[in-house]
């Protein structure tokens, strides 16, 4: 090795080794431990498949998660297939009746909300869960198919270690400002828009 290359090599180490001392530092200073409230929102594709990769994470360790669909009604889809493997350790509850177009009936969608939303309040309610996906409940809140005061008051009086992932479009000001974490998903590109239909495997 040429001394400029040592040289070289040996400036790359100091600040690698500066790097993570900052490093080191930033995590040091970080010591609270308690359930976070995550909100994916957003019109770009992901937030569901985020939560449901937050769900196998959590299963992989070894904890029970709980999913309850606010829209989608009982079709089938890979993730819940997929998720079958895992037994009694995932509770799945579709409650929806499907898009809101396509009910086309505003008490029902209400009265699904409203059962889906009391599923939630149980699951958040067995102490062996640690995660719950409440999956487009965004679009249960957007049209007012339950308060938003309500459901507020209930995820912050939930046990303080129970992690809660809320997905859909248009999460409400008031959820997003009681959240830890805030994820907003931007629509680059989407095949959608190219003529493609939902493929199987990659939309359901
Ligand atoms: P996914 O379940 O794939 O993570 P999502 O939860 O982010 O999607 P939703 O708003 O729940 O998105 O919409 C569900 C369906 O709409 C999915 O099939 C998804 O691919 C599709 N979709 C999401 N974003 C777009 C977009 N920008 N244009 C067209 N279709 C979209
Ligand atoms: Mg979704």
């Amino acid at each position: 090795m040429s001394d400029d290359t040592e040289t070289e090599a040996e400036r790359w180490r100091a600040k690698m080794a500066r790097r993570k001392a900052v490093q080191d530092a930033e995590v040091a200073g970080k010591t609270i431990e308690r359930g976070l409230l995550l909100v994916h929102t957003g019109a770009g594709k992901g937030k569901t498949t985020a939560a449901m990769g937050l769900a196998l994470r959590m299963l992989g360790r070894g904890r029970a998660v709980a999913i309850v669909q606010f829209i989608k009604g009982a079709w089938s889809t890979g993730e819940r297939m997929g998720f079958a493997a895992f037994g009694e350790r995932l509770t799945w509850h579709s409650m929806g009746e499907g898009f809101t177009w396509e009910t086309q009936d505003r008490a029902r969608d209400i009265a699904a909300a409203r059962r889906a939303w009391e599923e939630a309040c149980r699951q958040m309610a067995r102490p062996e869960v640690a995660l719950v996906v409440l999956d487009e409940l965004c679009i249960a809140l957007r049209y007012d198919y339950l308060g938003l005061d309500e459901v507020l008051a209930a995820l912050a009086a939930r046990r303080p270690d129970l992690h809660v992932v809320v997905t859909g479009r248009n999460a409400p000001a008031g959820l997003m400002e009681a959240a830890d974490l805030v994820t907003e998903m931007q629509a680059v590109k989407h095949p959608f828009k190219a003529g493609v239909k939902a493929q199987e495997g990659i939309e359901f």
